[in-house]
């Protein structure tokens, strides 16, 4: 059913919500919201600051004075002094809302429900809502739900277009496809109940059901689907047998370090892998700067020696161009004369096509590039190994463009994810897995400080310091939620107030998602190669980028990200031997959100992070900042639901074991459902 056919969903809510891919009201129904609203109890105005949950507060109140309005720039301001039962006063106000001052009296008592600002040092509670306490207290502990949203969209449309889809429509009815004895033994509600219960909690412990069966379902659909997916099952018999070379072995002993114990375990499992029986599935698992790139390196070298081709695809261009670049100068300084060759989608066609024709005769023996690497035109000679690095950012039918293109070869994927062991088995189902978990020894820790923004003059004054002994500097800037454009502006502005703040002769760049893709090549390259000492950037530095030189890593707003991101922020620095250096800049009062940055202080194990992280938000509190969007699964949280993971797939091993392919009369509607998932949340899980 199309999302039109609902009241008040035109044309252009509709395009909307095609943006956030809710297409027909199932999908509305399955749209799941991204926190709720709880109306919590009133606090007193001294307490307000440490409480404000998403900056929002209630306070039980009495008008203290006079309402006052005035006109600033274009905008009308109500404002008034109000005061709680312990006397204490704060300030109050109303944007364009001029006839407060007739309807509000001194002395009137009310529950006020706003945001909370700070501005030059004094409270501000701006634009609440008034309730008489009866009114409030019928809301108190009910939740609202939040949906995500995008630009002209409003949370009032959404919610009203659910109601209906779940009321009018009665769209969640569905089978039960969860057999009874599993959901018994987990403790499961049945789906309808969570379909509906979900978008519309009358209270945490309703929503907490709702929210376990549809977790435990989506799970349990994923496990079944990735064990029944025919290709994880079996082992493919290995077309190309790989020795190790001699010349790799020299190659790995020039190296200007040597290979840490857990890198030559990695490799050792790797030869082994290429050299045996079986085709090789492996996964390295391994933290930010533990060196993974060295050992698919070794892997594409070693292949290359053998008279075969490897190709590894990166996310991104300025990473793709980056490990060409650095490959090439690998060879080049060890005399070796493979040819490489680069491939990414915004490079002119003639050049393109030259590549094509190196790739396709055999001439290039290794191939690095973004997923222009599958398109149909690369014709491979003889493809042997596939790499994937930051792996979670290609999905499976990408893995199986590849095979299609030949014989199957090998393949490896590299992360930085820290998933526990455990968890990973589940969930990489047919990869073998190597963990480095070790770093380089000359690395000395980065040094961390989580500060406000009044230490933002000092910040900069040690960057241009830092800059002075010849290091560089990233500056994560502020981000701007849901628009990449005005993230993008925001980025641009701060680089230029950057480059005042800083003496002339030190030079700020940016880079952003929005530019063209040969701007932030060159940018990334002048970086690279010194000529720009500092970059103001957005998390587009995030994944893999590789400047040793660079000691410094400053992030405006460190409370908007989640901790696993700014891990990754972290790993962008302390790559080298020079002592480096995070600043988190955070205004936040909110305690909670304080201690979670805290947590990146005490630690530098992207492990720890993730086990303190869950441990702080508790289990049952699922929202704040999402923990990573690496497993992007619709409810479900691979950290915090981690034991609902195990059941699940527990729960699918006891299934499968009896009816291997889902053909038996009581499972028929459950094989559906896992095709469906199949179908549709696979690829989007990126696994
Ligand atoms: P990641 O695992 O995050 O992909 P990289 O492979 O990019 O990390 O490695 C980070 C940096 O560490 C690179 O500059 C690399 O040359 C260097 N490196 C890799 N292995 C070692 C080692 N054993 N000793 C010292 N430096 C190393
Ligand atoms: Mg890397």
């Amino acid at each position: 059913m199309d999302i039109k056919t609902l009241k008040g969903i035109g044309e252009k809510t509709a395009a909307l919500l095609n943006r956030l891919s809710v297409y027909t009201v199932e999908d509305l129904v399955g749209f799941y919201p991204r926190d709720y609203d709880v109306y919590e109890k009133p606090v007193f105005i001294r307490d307000m600051q440490e409480c404000a949950e998403n900056g929002i507060v209630a306070a039980d109140v009495v008008i203290a004075g006079k309402v006052e309005v005035y006109k600033a720039s274009r905008v009308s301001i109500a404002a008034v002094t109000v005061r709680d039962l312990n006397g204490d006063s704060l300030n109050v106000k109303w944007f364009n809302m001029p006839f407060l001052a007739h309807t509000l009296r001194a002395g009137m008592r009310c529950i006020l429900r706003g945001t909370l600002s700070v501005k030059q040092g004094v409270l501000v509670l701006e634009q609440p809502k008034m309730y008489t306490h009866a009114e409030y207290s019928a809301l108190m502990g009910s939740m609202q739900p939040i949906y995500p949203l995008t630009k002209g969209l409003s949370n009032k449309t959404v919610t009203k277009a659910v109601r209906q889809a779940l009321e009018k429509y009665n769209v969640s009815l569905e089978m039960e496809f969860i057999p009874r004895e599993i959901r018994e033994k987990n403790n499961l509600s049945e789906h309808n109940f969570a379909a509906v219960n979900i978008h519309f909690p009358k209270s945490m412990d309703e929503y907490m059901q709702a929210r376990k069966r549809l977790a435990f379902e989506e799970f349990f659909l994923f496990v079944l689907a990735v064990r029944t997916l025919k290709t994880s099952n079996e082992r493919r018999s290995n077309g190309y047998p790989i020795p190790n070379d001699s010349r790799t072995d020299a190659f790995a002993a020039g190296l200007p370090f040597s290979l840490t114990n857990a890198q030559q375990r990695a490799w050792k499992e790797i030869v082994q892998d290429m050299s045996g029986g079986t085709l090789m599935s492996r996964l390295i698992q391994g933290d930010v700067g533990s060196g993974k790139t060295i050992i698919a390196v070794l892997a594409m070298l070693n292949t290359a020696f053998a008279g075969y081709q490897a190709a590894m695809m990166v996310p991104t261009e300025v990473l793709a161009k980056q490990q060409y670049e650095s490959v090439c100068k690998m060879f080049e300084m060890h005399g070796i004369n493979t040819g490489v060759s680069l491939l990414t989608g915004s490079m002119a066609a003639a050049k393109k096509r030259r590549e094509y024709e190196r790739i396709a005769s055999g001439e290039a023996g290794i191939i690095i590039g973004t997923h222009a690497l599958i398109q149909e035109k690369v014709q491979y000679h003889n493809l042997a190994l596939v790499i994937t690095d930051e792996q979670h950012r290609f999905g499976v039918n990408q893995r199986k463009e590849f095979s299609q293109k030949g014989r199957e070869p090998h393949v490896l994927v590299m992360s930085a994810t820290p998933i526990p062991r455990t968890l990973a088995i589940i969930i990489y189902g047919d990869l073998d897995i190597s963990v480095i978990d070790e770093l380089p020894a000359d690395r000395l820790p980065v040094r961390n400080c989580v500060v406000d923004s009044s230490y933002r003059q000092r910040a900069y004054r040690f960057i241009e310091q830092q800059v002075r002994q010849g290091r560089q500097a990233y500056v994560i800037c502020p981000m701007v939620e849901d628009s990449e454009q005005l993230e993008a502006e925001n980025v641009t502005d701060y680089a230029q107030k950057l480059q005042k703040e800083l003496p002339g002769d030190i030079r700020a760049a940016c880079l952003h998602g929005k530019m063209k893709s040969s701007e932030k090549q060159a940018v990334m390259e002048a970086f690279s190669k010194g000529e720009i000492n500092v970059l103001a950037a957005t998390t587009v530095v995030e994944v893999g980028v590789n400047v040793p030189n660079a000691t410094v890593m400053m992030v405006e707003n460190a409370d908007r990200f989640g901790l696993a991101q700014l891990h990754q922020l972290r790993g962008r620095v302390g790559r080298g031997s020079f002592q480096s250096y995070c600043i988190f800049i955070s205004g936040t009062k909110n305690k909670k959100t304080r201690e979670r940055l805290e947590i990146l202080n005490k630690t530098n194990d992207g492990f720890k992070i993730a086990e303190e992280d869950l441990r702080l938000r508790g289990p049952g509190d699922f929202f704040g900042v999402r923990q990573s969007g690496d497993f992007d699964f619709g409810i479900a949280d691979i950290y915090a639901d981690s034991n609902t993971l195990k059941a699940a797939a527990e729960a699918a091993g006891q299934i499968l074991e009896k009816d291997a392919l889902l053909e038996a009369e009581e499972h028929i509607y459950l094989k559906k459902k896992v095709s469906e998932y199949t179908l549709k949340c696979l690829e989007r899980l990126n696994l």
